[in-house]
């Protein structure tokens, strides 16, 4: 086959969607590949119980399977992950290149020649699987803050809460709004980001540990504004922390400012603003979804990174079943008024 004579026959414009489709092709993860390229001398631990004691089982369409020989156990290279149980993975790894272009569920679906319902599944199957990439530990100055989210349940046949029957329901009684998720965000100067969603109404001290706590120590001087919580917080952990007030002082000594932080929101609420309202039970995953894409957008293979992430987290199917039970987690604040 003379490649060169084909391309010479083309019209300009086949040769241009020629270019277009060879660069889509190569752009997308080869999964199987990658799996295989990343494990070759990682030990195999059992996914049921975890031992590292298992045999080779054969293959199964192209993925090796393994016995453990604890639990007896069989499984195979991609169980555990976003990938496990998928039939149709030439179309799931090039949903990857779609899901960085950040596409709406529609025009996957008719992109993929799938349904709207599978390429929904997929998405959250896959961001669950980037959970593991939202948080890591911090290097030298952290910017955090709080935001608010509003509560959107759409899709759920059962409220969470009472209907409100007066608007004076909808506040706690320090005024602040149980119709609020809070999202705590917080990042290094490194380009090292993570969101997380602390819990319903307003952030204490509690929230916050459970949230960004573990990836923030004393090695760590933190800036934010002056929300109690994030003072009392700081102060529990014996953590250098800067506060600034938005009207008034910006930087002190010339390298303590909330500004990236502050970018980063802004980043973040014009990418959310596409999808035109995010049921709040899947606000993680959109969470993790975001961070990802900042902390790839410098990287040269970002759909091999990104496919990497996803293969590596045996926990994600575990998660994208567990969504609404995590959402009940978030939502421990008791309605108090009746
Ligand atoms: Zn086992």
């Amino acid at each position: 086959m003379d490649l060169k004579k084909i391309i010479a026959s083309l019209s300009k414009a086949e040769q241009v969607e020629l270019v277009r489709l060879l660069q889509y092709e190569l752009n997308v993860p080869k999964l199987a590949e990658i799996h295989c390229g990343q494990s070759k001398d990682a030990v195999v631990h059992c996914t049921h119980c975890g031992s590292a004691d298992i045999y080779g089982h054969g293959t199964y369409k192209g993925r090796r399977r393994y016995q453990c020989k604890c639990c007896r156990t069989t499984f195979n290279d991609f169980t555990g992950t976003a990938v496990s149980g998928i039939k149709k993975v030439a179309k799931f790894q090039e949903y990857i290149n779609l899901v960085l272009e950040s596409v709406s569920i529609r025009k996957a679906a008719s992109t993929l020649d799938i349904n709207i319902k599978t390429a929904f599944d997929w998405r959250h199957k896959i961001l669950s699987a980037l959970s593991t990439f939202n948080g890591a530990s911090f290097d030298g100055i952290v910017e955090c803050d709080d935001k608010q989210l509003d509560i959107n349940e759409k899709g759920s046949k059962h409220l969470n809460r009472k209907p409100y029957k007066r608007q004076s329901d909808r506040h706690t009684k320090r005024g602040v709004s149980n119709d609020k998720v809070s999202v705590m965000v917080a990042t290094d100067r490194k380009g090292n980001p993570t969101m997380q969603a602390a819990k319903v109404g307003r952030i204490d001290a509690a929230s916050i540990e459970a949230s960004i706590g573990k990836y923030i120590s004393k090695d760590n001087v933190l800036c934010s504004d002056s929300h109690k919580s994030i003072i009392s917080w700081a102060l529990s952990k014996n953590i250098e922390h800067h506060t600034f007030v938005a009207s008034k002082q910006h930087v002190k000594d010339k390298c303590y400012h909330v500004q990236h932080v502050n970018s980063l929101d802004n980043r973040y609420e014009r990418w959310i603003k596409r999808f035109y309202g995010v049921a709040t039970k899947y606000i993680a995953n959109y969470l993790h979804w975001f961070v990802c894409l900042e902390k790839l957008k410098k990287a040269s293979q970002r759909a091999t990174d990104m496919a990497r992430i996803i293969l590596s987290n045996i926990k994600a199917m575990a998660d994208y079943r567990n969504i609404e039970a995590s959402y009940q987690n978030l939502n421990i604040i008791q309605y108090s008024k009746t």
